[in-house]
């Protein structure tokens, strides 16, 4: 068992093992399983993941609220026309992630990597990785557990949750997840992976949760499109040689102080940031109609009619 990225290293020191290595001993201990019945629970994520990350490159899919969707497919076309300003590994992972969150917002089956609201950048980050360098399937299912491995560190350390500690939260421990996975998948160590993740929390920290009408859209879908490129900058930060001069552990413990230091206001209410802008309140006003106010619903319904 492990509870920081100090202690997993040294678990690791003077071995050839990965941060993935040590994720996959620990899960077979302590759900009382196999090696393979581990595997097989990865490759059942990665179906879902990969599946999410496609279904709506080709086809609009929008969200049942109307607020978003067909974001995908113009990426998508934009990335095919081969013109754009970032690389390409970015733009498609970008398309990746939107896919994600316009499948989550209509309801269809993703991962919650590690929560629904940021459930593109991890996807769409390896995906588009290992597809670049056609990394070998069970390589790729490696990833997956070394993401997870930083994803139960935060947890234990801090928290996952926009409504605990904002989108940083959220997005950025996507962000960290993915850039460790990515930067062990390519044969970096495990010093150099929670480096990755360590500079790709750092890079949004502070990022506050503020979602329009309260839905998990906008702008949840483009915070994971950038994600993306977050992640990926961050591993080649890492892989470069370039280390974070703060150490992982600490990093996630001063997310967590910024999180609780947020006002509720910027902790997924819908409160404050984009979603009290005039275009975010009329956005909620067009969805929810005369019920403006049903994030403020007391139940009291003879008093309100709004549901009326
Ligand atoms: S803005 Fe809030 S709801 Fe949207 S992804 Fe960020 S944390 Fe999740």
């Amino acid at each position: 068992m492990y509870f920081s990225a100090k202690e997993m290293l040294a678990q690791l020191e003077g071995s050839d093992k990965r941060i993935c290595d040590l994720v996959i001993k620990n899960e077979v201990e302590i759900s009382e399983t196999t090696r393979e019945k581990v595997f097989e629970m990865l490759e059942e994520r990665y179906q879902v993941m990969y599946n999410s990350a496609h279904e709506a490159l080709e086809k609009e899919i929008r969200s049942l609220s109307g607020l978003t969707g067909g974001s995908a497919k113009k990426m998508w076309e934009y990335c095919k026309k081969g013109n754009t300003i970032c690389d390409n590994t970015i733009i498609r992972g970008a398309a990746y992630a939107l896919s994600c969150l316009e499948v989550n917002a209509s309801m269809g089956l993703i991962v919650a990597a590690p929560t629904a609201g940021a459930c593109g950048i991890l996807p769409g980050a390896l995906l588009t990785t290992a597809e670049k360098y056609d990394i070998p399937h069970e390589q790729v299912l490696e990833a997956l557990a070394t993401a997870s491995g930083i994803g139960q560190l935060i947890v234990k350390k801090a928290t996952v949750s926009g409504a605990e500690g904002g989108c940083q939260a959220e997005c950025g421990s996507a962000a960290s997840m993915a850039a460790a996975a990515i930067v062990e998948m390519l044969g970096g160590t495990p010093a150099q992976a929670f480096d990755a993740a360590a500079i790709a929390m750092q890079n949004i920290m502070g990022l506050v949760c503020d979602p329009v009408a309260g839905l998990v859209e906008m702008p949840c879908a483009k915070r994971n499109a950038s994600g993306v490129a977050n992640a990926l900058v961050s591993a080649d930060l890492a892989l470069s040689g370039i280390f974070s001069e703060v150490p992982f552990d600490e990093v996630i413990e001063a997310m967590y102080k910024v999180g609780k230091a947020l006002p509720s206001t910027l902790r997924e209410t819908a409160l404050g940031g984009l979603a009290t802008t005039p275009t975010g309140l009329a956005m909620k006003e067009k969805i929810y109609g005369n019920h403006a106010e049903a994030s403020a619903c007391t139940g009291n319904c003879a008093s309100c009619g709004g549901c009326n």
